[in-house]
């Protein structure tokens, strides 16, 4: 029998009752025990109801009150000693390391976070050293297969791989230099053994081990360390499934399916090519072979017929015993249910699937799969055959004259009239910025009285004409501001923006919005990403209005503000019936309308940010090239449809721009601001390393501190940037929106800013 398998499920509640519960218990609101209770019930929840839909393998020991990775690096005691003898209880320390601590005379800030591969979730990075004295601080995997068997459910635990543990971490400060972590393993193993022998005196069959990095290039270099590693655990353990998701094994195979496991699984969603290969390597082996053929990763309803044409690849040669049908990653990825949308239409409802709908899918699928003649399957069958036609009938009769627009794009639409060079001579003429002009990002505060204004907008408390006029009223004071302290070029502060992606996809044609479809960002942070629907297209203006009353109102040049069509697309939950390419290249023709509108409307500087275009990144290298191709065409297009005069700019919120130089540069934006103030300058020689020709504004101050930097601090950082870059070439600014800041902070960091900006000006 084919039998069926989630991987894991999202541990936010399905009222977001963790978020609550946790962010209660920072604010000294409930007890740690009410916490304890509320992450009980949610726990149960997730239990219960996976197993109600059917499902065989039900996940355990995923859940996390933070970050899983940083549950992980807890029980194996990796805790950097900045957190260590601060007198904090447990869950204080792991607090403290998620998200830093300041209060009662503990000042400790948090530890790094980085992006889940290429998800939108963060992990908090593990950090180890020669001094890592790993030791069992708790057994989450054994506890919460018991907190499952007492709620009525046999789980099969999930625990994070030793070799992906220590490859995701860093070296911990106070190592010595060329430490690697993975060089830690030796030390490390025994305490898997403990974990894992623990686990199946407790009674499990089966152990998810995850895996995750072997889909990566880099672990081709680890077949020895995974050899080791899974030679020592696989006698003690339950039977181990190894488990991969968001990419391919590629050459990693070879050694993979030799492995002393028992189940190994793959993401066929992201990478159904690889399924003849697995298949083929595994046959001659008593692996099992786990399908990851419901999506983790996205929204939409699986396509039953299409997973199981693929399912039988698998299936003619390994047989039903040998075959399970899982979701291709955890739903960690997936809102927790459909069922509390009601805001969504009959038709739109039938599209999607979310984590609890997954579940009911794998199991439907394994039932067809192992012939069930139970009516009910069935039915189900055929239920998802008619939802399948309804919506590929809905994609065919979307909007065509979007398709053809973007069939007749030509390589002249992606290209400037003129190159830099004379665009930035035509500019000079018409804008007289001074020397190291000064600028923002785009936004400013977003306070309090902005949020409750569209709150009520959204109530219907206020009227538009009301909600209107007072963003016209914020807009007019952010000017104020700006020709107060004298920046030079201004912008109109996004007030009317409630987030950067999701505003533009309310404006757009092509998009749904959920009520409740939030996914885990980071910690307590949850997003509810707009979801692409159908063909993207602009029914009206979108930001002209606010630019041009911006405009209006200011004596200096106004800089328009639109988010980029790469950031718009990875921010949201794309298609899955057309290629990202496709989707990216309309949301950049909808946004060259507003581009060339925002021209004619009197604008003569224009942002488009990116700041999404390198996590887009696909995971393996070999992929890089098709990406960048499309993601750089995409913001050529969307930017280069106007005169000479017109000023681009584009802004990212990172610094490791090594890797994509070249693609940065094909953007031929002619002012790009980029996030300096943390990396040292590191960046900048990358720039003068490559001879980066167009301006550069790199980020003067960090803006993700309410610190304020001295103006002799700005200064020193211009000075320095100064020995690097031409001084025609720079631009000053702070390193991102100012957006979560508060004004007080805001002002007297921009006062010191212009200040320096003078100073340079007069001393260079
Ligand atoms: N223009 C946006 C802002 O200033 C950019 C935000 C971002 O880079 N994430 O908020
Ligand atoms: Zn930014």
């Amino acid at each position: 029998m084919v039998l069926s398998s989630v991987l894991g499920f999202p541990r936010i509640g399905a009222n977001r009752e963790v978020k609550k519960a946790v962010e209660a218990y920072w604010a000294g609101k409930v007890s740690a025990d009410d916490l304890t209770k509320t992450a009980a019930e949610v726990k149960k929840f997730n239990w219960t109801s996976v197993k109600a839909q059917g499902v065989d393998f039900v996940p355990s020991g995923e859940f996390s009150l933070y970050d899983h990775v940083l549950d992980h690096s807890a029980a194996f005691n990796v805790i950097p000693k900045r957190y260590v003898g601060l007198g904090l209880s447990p869950l204080d320390v792991y607090f403290a390391m998620g998200r830093g601590r300041q209060a009662d005379g503990v000042d400790v800030p948090a530890s790094e976070m980085k992006k889940w591969f290429d998800s939108n979730y963060h992990f908090v990075v593990p950090e180890f050293s020669e001094e890592t004295e790993f030791k069992l601080n708790f057994n989450k995997a054994v506890e919460e297969f018991k907190e499952a068997k007492a709620a009525g459910v046999t789980t099969r635990p999930v625990v994070l791989g030793p070799v992906s543990f220590l490859a995701l971490g860093k070296p911990e400060k106070t190592a010595k230099l060329g430490f690697q972590p993975i060089s830690l393993l030796p030390k490390l193993l025994p305490i898997y053994k403990t974990l894992l022998s623990d686990l199946k005196a407790a009674g499990a069959e089966w152990v998810q081990i995850d895996e995750p990095i072997l889909v990566l290039d880099t672990a081709a270099t680890l077949e020895k360390e995974y050899n080791t590693a899974y030679a020592e655990l696989s006698p003690v353990a339950p039977k181990i499934l190894l488990t991969t998701y968001f990419s391919r094994l590629d050459s990693n195979l070879s050694f993979v399916a030799k492995l002393p496991v028992a189940g190994l699984h793959i993401d066929l969603d992201r990478a159904p090519g690889q399924l003849q290969e697995v298949v083929d390597a595994v046959k001659n082996t008593d692996i099992v072979l786990s399908l990851g053929l419901v999506s983790g990763r996205n929204i939409w309803k699986s396509d039953f017929d299409a997973a199981i044409k693929l399912a039988k690849v698998a299936l003619d040669v390994l047989g039903q015993d040998r075959v399970i049908v899982a979701t291709s990653s955890s739903l960690l990825h997936t809102p927790v249910t459909l069922a509390s949308e009601d805001k969504l239409t009959p038709e739109q409802k039938d599209w999607f699937s979310f984590a609890l709908e997954k579940a009911a899918e794998v199991s439907t699928l394994a039932a067809i799969l192992s012939d069930s003649q139970d009516p009910k399957v069935a039915a189900a069958l055929e239920a998802n055959k008619v939802s399948i036609a309804n919506r590929r009938k809905f994609e065919a009769t979307s909007d065509d004259s979007v398709r053809r627009r973007v069939a007749a794009i030509t390589p002249d639409m992606l290209e400037r009239q003129n190159p830099f060079a004379i665009r930035k001579e035509v500019q000079a003429k018409h804008f007289h910025l001074p020397l190291f002009p000064t600028t923002t990002i785009g936004s400013f505060p977003q306070t309090k009285e902005i949020r409750l204004a569209r709150a009520k907008l959204g109530k219907g408390e206020i009227s538009t004409q009301e909600y209107d006029d007072f963003i016209k009223k914020e807009i007019e004071s952010v000017v104020e501001f700006q020709e107060r302290i004298g920046l030079d070029l201004l912008v109109h502060g996004e007030p009317e923006r409630n987030d950067m992606v999701q505003y533009f996809g309310e404006q757009l044609q092509g998009f749904v919005f959920t009520q409740n479809g939030w996914v885990q960002s980071y910690g307590s942070r949850y997003v509810r990403p707009p979801i692409i629907v159908s063909d993207v297209s602009r029914p009206k203006p979108i930001t002209v209005q606010w630019s041009s009353y911006a405009q209006s109102v200011a004596k200096k040049p106004m800089k328009g503000m639109l988010t980029g069509p790469v950031t718009i697309l990875n921010w949201s939950f794309p298609r899955a019936d057309v290629s990202r390419e496709l989707q990216s290249k309309q949301l950049a023709l909808a946004l060259r309308d507003e581009v060339v509108d925002l021209e004619k409307a009197g604008i003569h500087a224009i942002q488009v940010d990116e700041p999404a275009i390198r996590e887009g990144l696909p995971l393996r290298r070999a992929d890089w090239d098709a990406y960048l191709k499309w993601a750089v065409d995409s913001f050529k297009l969307a930017t280069a449809g106007v005169s000479d005069k017109l000023q681009t700019h584009s802004h990212f919120c990172y610094s490791d721009f090594d890797d994509i130089f070249p693609s940065i540069q094909r953007l031929d934006a002619d002012v790009i601001s980029i996030e300096a103030s943390k990396s040292d300058m590191k960046l900048l020689k990358t720039f003068k390393h490559y001879g980066y020709s167009n301006q550069i504004g790199p980020g003067v101050y960090d803006i993700h501190s309410p610190r304020v930097p001295s103006e002799q601090e700005i200064k020193d950082r211009i000075k320095a940037m100064l020995e690097i870059l031409p001084p025609n070439l720079l631009f000053i600014n702070p390193d991102c929106g100012l957006k979560t800041r508060g004004w007080k902070e805001t002002e007297a960091s921009l006062i010191n800013m212009v200040e320096a900006a003078k100073w340079a000006r007069e001393n260079h």
